[in-house]
């Protein structure tokens, strides 16, 4: 078993045969361990006693009834968030900005738990039944003024619990202006419940005291090679069979273009900001997209297609292409975010 610094000499082939239970890692004296204490500080500003209590597993998640939630463990050592971005394109959670989002989002589903706000009447009538199974997939509706936004892929409309959590997440946020920016909206009914039911849980120890932890990472005995290849068969999507005809309006196939560069070298050049600025404006996971690039790189090779028209012309075209298929990906079905 590897030491903590160990690790930053290994290559990736070398931790990818590592299992996650062999994996040195702590929270304690890693960002992570300050993170959680903001949020704990955030919590005291409210005048909540309830604190969640967190463990290292292979994702983020807050267990069925644990008042507390899972950190994924690459956000323990910089060497593993390294070969995240490897693996996955992006680390989710990497920044300190969004690990306090997810981190607030988790706190959401953990309070819910810990008071087990679900079972009441009002929390059914605003945010569904807490026990409709989840569905294999959602279909958001981007215009909704009945939900907040948060979390990317409109992710409060997954379910009533993502909704909550979605909900009280934004609630939590320091400085959040959640009264005016959502003046006029249908989920500011929302909002409002959810400030009450904290005004009235401030100052009160939770029934439910489980410290129960769930997948922790020294449970988890397969190796980071196969997680990566779950989990990127988890975050792909069913791209178009055939979108040749879109290529086509893009690019040329005209022997007067023979001399311009070729269609697939013009993408492979552009592809990592064409695979971001997808990602920021659908909340897509960077690797689905990254996917669909690879796929028309090897289709524009294969058709043998050169940059007919002005480069910034063919990558607007491009991008355009890419952001409709990555939102007919999403309505056909895809979950960002596991639980
Ligand atoms: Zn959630």
């Amino acid at each position: 078993m590897p030491r903590a610094k160990d690790l930053d000499r290994m290559t990736d082939e070398q931790l990818l045969d590592l299992r996650l239970c062999d994996l040195p890692l702590k929270i304690e004296g890693t960002p992570l361990e300050q993170r959680v204490s903001w949020i704990y500080a955030e919590l005291d500003s409210h005048g909540l006693l309830f604190k969640p209590h967190v463990w290292l597993s292979a994702e983020w998640f807050t267990p069925d009834e644990v008042p507390g939630f899972a950190i994924p463990f690459y956000l323990a050592h910089p060497r593993l968030a390294k070969l995240e971005r490897r693996q996955m394109l992006e680390v989710e959670g990497g920044s300190e900005k969004e690990c306090l989002r997810i981190m607030r989002h988790e706190t959401g589903h953990a309070i819910d738990n810990a008071f087990r706000l679900h079972k009441r009447r009002r929390y059914r009538e605003l945010f569904g039944s807490f026990t409709r199974p989840y569905p294999n997939w959602y279909k958001p509706e981007p215009n909704s003024r009945q939900y907040v936004l948060h979390l990317p892929a409109w992710y409060a409309q997954a379910h009533p619990a993502e909704d909550f959590a979605e909900t009280f997440s934004l609630w939590l946020t320091p400085g959040s202006r959640w009264r005016r920016q959502y003046q006029g909206w249908p989920a500011l009914r929302k909002l409002e419940y959810v400030d009450a039911v904290m005004g009235e849980i401030a100052g009160k120890a939770p029934p439910n005291k489980s410290r129960r932890r769930v997948a922790e990472l020294p449970e988890i005995g397969m190796t980071l090679r196969e997680h990566y290849a779950n989990k990127r068969r988890h975050y792909d999507f069913e791209w178009p069979p055939d979108y040749d005809r879109d290529l086509l309006r893009i690019f040329s196939t005209e022997p007067q273009h023979k001399s311009r560069p070729s269609a697939a070298s013009f993408l492979r050049r552009h592809r990592r900001e064409l695979r971001r600025e997808v990602a920021e404006g659908t909340g897509a996971h960077e690797y689905a997209i990254d996917q669909m690039l690879a796929n028309m790189i090897n289709r524009c090779r294969d058709l043998k297609l050169r940059v007919g028209l002005l480069p910034e012309h063919a990558r607007n075209k491009t991008l355009v292409l890419l952001t409709v298929q990555t939102m007919n990906g999403i309505h056909s079905g895809y979950y960002r975010i596991a639980l």
